[in-house]
């Protein structure tokens, strides 16, 4: 056994983490009420170019808040991809409506645009009851191809919820939308500060949105739903979701490094493009032109016959010598809770599942450990 340990994804609390931790304690503003609370939304919200944003106790619960603003409710389906980590879903029913899993496209590994177009356009057609809401997720930092996407929710009348959690700091290139930032071009976007994200908070997650009757009920919902000004009098069935200010304290100041991260997570990816390109039977990370990913986990595919063995067992062997690499969620279908799911689309996401591994991605990632990483994978394939 090598001494040596290459996790997958490890935070770096490098810059002011510990300052504002302090400043936390000095001040006696340790809970829920603090200013790093309205500082990090506010951050937030400017760094990805929307109008709101609402802290929440974890990107969950930033889903949750999502469906509710959606109107989702029991007898409503929502669109999500099949292969997403499963918190994308699982609030679709806390709120008792159903999901419909599409799949994904090749291309991105994202949800496959086209089909969601056609189900919205067919549902039209023979005048069946649109989805409640799509979620589009920008999967392992790289975005959705989201603009038929939001040209057929405009004409449809349907709710559009980014899930952004892995995609914090990803952009779009190209087409009228060059420039903006995910999460910003629905009606709601989610973001995660779970510990294994590009920035953390600990635990964390925030709702952005351009609407402030949305964002306004979104703090309502976060918050109790509780009135301001009456006496513990609440009109609704709110939520315990709101950020701790030592929580928000250190997502400020990751927030601080995200440029910096983002720059990181794309060298990594460049320098695993350059070493694995040629590698037989290796596939590289997801990509498209039209966009500007921050590879969160660099995740390749691993074509067992010509590579020489399979993604379980180049994992195992990267095991051994101390690189944690990981596979790719089990699609959502093939859980019992979304087995019995309405489905659109193929067998893209079963495939990629097959194959597909998640390499050391950490932003402390160094170049000698990451030569090590591309070596002793290089090691186990046929040349
Ligand atoms: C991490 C993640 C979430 C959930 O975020 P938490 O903060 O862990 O609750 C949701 N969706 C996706 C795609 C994620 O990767």
């Amino acid at each position: 056994m090598s001494e040596r340990r290459i996790p997958l994804a490890e935070p770096s609390l490098e810059g002011n983490v510990g300052r504002y931790l302090q400043e936390c304690v000095e001040t006696n503003f340790v809970s829920s009420v603090g200013p790093f609370v309205q500082r990090f939304e506010e951050e937030l919200a400017a760094k990805v170019g929307a109008r709101f944003a609402v802290a929440c106790s974890t990107g969950t619960a930033a889903l949750h808040v999502a469906m509710r603003l959606a109107g989702v409710d029991s007898g409503d389906d929502v669109i999500v991809p099949t292969m997403t980590f499963i918190a994308s879903a699982n609030p679709v029913l806390y709120e008792r409506a159903a999901v419909t899993l599409v799949d994904i496209e090749p291309r991105t590994w994202n949800l496959d645009p086209l089909l969601v177009v056609e189900e919205l356009d067919r549902r039209a057609r023979r005048g069946l009851r649109q989805p409640k809401a799509i979620e589009v997720v920008h999967v392992l930092g790289h975005p959705v191809d989201i603009d038929p996407i939001v040209v057929a929710c405009e004409r449809h009348g349907v709710f559009l919820i980014e899930d952004g959690a892995e995609a914090l700091g990803a952009t779009y290139r190209e087409g009228r939308f060059a420039g903006k930032h995910v999460g910003t071009l629905g009606r709601v976007g989610c973001f995660s500060f779970n510990g294994n994200k590009i920035v953390t908070s600990g635990g964390g997650g925030m709702i952005v949105t351009d609407d402030e009757a949305l964002a306004r009920r979104a703090k309502h919902l976060t918050t109790q739903a509780r009135l301001p000004r009456v006496e513990y009098m609440h009109d609704e069935v709110g939520y315990n979701y709101r950020l701790t200010n030592v929580a928000a304290a250190i997502g400020v100041a990751q927030l601080e490094k995200l440029d910096d991260f983002v720059a990181r997570k794309r060298r990594i990816a460049a320098r695993y493009d350059d070493a694995l390109g040629d590698v037989a039977g290796i596939g590289l990370a997801a990509r498209a032109s039209f966009a500007d990913p921050t590879f969160w986990l660099y995740t390749i595919t691993v074509d067992p016959e010509r590579f020489g063995c399979d993604a379980t067992t180049l994992r195992l062997h990267l095991a051994q010598r101390g690189i944690e690499a990981r596979p790719i969620w089990t699609p959502l279908h093939r859980m019992p809770m979304y087995a019995g799911a309405s489905r659109l689309g193929g067998h893209v996401a079963d495939a990629v599942y097959e194959r597909a591994l998640s390499l050391p991605s950490s932003v402390t990632l160094s170049e000698p450990d990451q030569r090590f990483v591309i070596e002793t994978l290089i090691a186990r394939g046929t040349r």
